[in-house]
């Protein structure tokens, strides 16, 4: 019987999980992501839809389970429901288990179906708050009907959605009852992301942003009874369970507790670096493999095991002693969130 292949790191942790930023784009600009001004890459830099296929089937022949689609805003790339309808048959063939995707939920109005039509059931939709002028001033260009509409087309297509709320103090703090409630109600799990030291604003901004999630958890046991639930995804959620609306709370906080031990993921840009840790700057340029062996495989696949090879134990973020740390100077938006 042929054994399921298995990518495993230096510290015998099975790489089973690939996060893919399929655009550098996008149709927000979130203050806490990106400036107004952005400069895109050249489209000439970017995987093509064909490549990207290439590169994500490669990855699930060589173990990897679980595709997460992201950005960028994945649903601006143009064409992107092509690339979807290609990984179908990796679900048809059982070699991949979940192909998922974390989106702004503007473009949900139009894409809740087709995606659901190509097998992907679960869709991760940052919304940090449901005061459409907060939103406006959050995301400088986000329509909040739209993302409201998409919500809907995406409960109506069958998807399950769970929110990600950056938690920003001065921002979202006076809303953490009303998210838990709402969210209650339309029967979604809740995950809040600390901010993170990414792209290039200054030490300052960041300080201030900094809402410690142990902090927003005291606050939500003011108000709520939380359950503590064994629910472990792999990744660096930790998850609650709200006894009165029944929905889950995850808290996702790189920078109060470290979860690198048990990182089962890599990330790959839209330009085809995969990077082995959000949190560090080492990467691998697989593009050059891909391009430069168009009808052999054998490259791009030493080029992946030579890099998981290369796998840090754990990223450096810290933002203690008043200052931050380990800061990284590339935008989520670049290695996909
Ligand atoms: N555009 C899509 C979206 O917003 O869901 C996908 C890409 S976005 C970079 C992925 C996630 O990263 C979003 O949930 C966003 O809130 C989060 N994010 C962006 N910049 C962040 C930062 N500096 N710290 C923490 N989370 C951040
Ligand atoms: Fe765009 Fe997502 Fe960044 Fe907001 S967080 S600017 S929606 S990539």
């Amino acid at each position: 019987m042929q054994s399921t292949p298995v990518l495993t790191d230096p510290f015998q942790r099975d790489v089973t999980y690939l996060r893919v930023s399929v655009t550098d784009r996008c149709d927000f600009r979130c203050y806490y992501c990106m400036s107004e001004d952005m400069t895109f890459l050249p489209k000439r830099d970017l995987l093509t839809l064909e490549e990207l296929d290439r590169m994500c089937s490669t990855f699930v022949e060589m173990g990897v389970q679980k595709l997460r689609i992201t950005g960028g805003e994945p649903l601006v790339r143009k064409g992107i429901m092509t690339f979807f309808n290609a990984m179908t048959r990796h679900l048809e063939s059982g070699a991949l288990k979940e192909l998922t995707l974390t989106t702004n939920g503007s473009q949900l109005y139009r894409f809740a179906q087709p995606l659901f039509d190509a097998g992907v059931r679960r869709v991760n939709v940052s919304l940090d708050t449901i005061d459409a002028d907060k939103f406006a001033k959050i995301t400088r260009w986000g329509k909040f009907k739209q993302v409201m509409d998409g919500l809907d087309a995406a409960d109506k297509a069958g998807l399950k959605i769970k929110i990600n709320a950056v938690a920003l103090k001065g921002t979202n703090d006076d809303e953490l009852h009303r998210l838990v409630e709402w969210c209650g109600q339309r029967g979604y799990d809740l995950t809040w992301i600390e901010v993170m030291p990414m792209g290039d604003m200054g030490d300052a901004d960041r300080l201030d942003q900094y809402w410690p999630l142990d902090d927003v958890r005291a606050e939500l046991a003011k108000r709520w009874t939380l359950q503590d639930i064994a629910l472990n995804t792999g990744g660096p959620a930790k998850y609650i369970r709200v006894a009165e609306t029944g929905g889950r709370i995850g808290f996702i906080t790189p920078l109060t507790h470290n979860f690198c031990e048990s990182c089962n993921r890599v990330r790959l840009t839209c330009t085809g670096q995969l990077f082995l840790c959000l949190g560090q700057e080492d990467e691998a340029d697989l593009r050059a493999a891909l391009r430069d062996n168009p009808d052999d495989n054998a490259p791009l696949q030493a080029a992946i095991r030579t890099a998981i090879a290369r796998k840090p134990k754990g990223h450096d973020f810290d933002y203690s002693r008043q200052k931050v740390a380990g800061e990284i100077s590339r935008h989520m938006s670049h290695t996909g969130g």
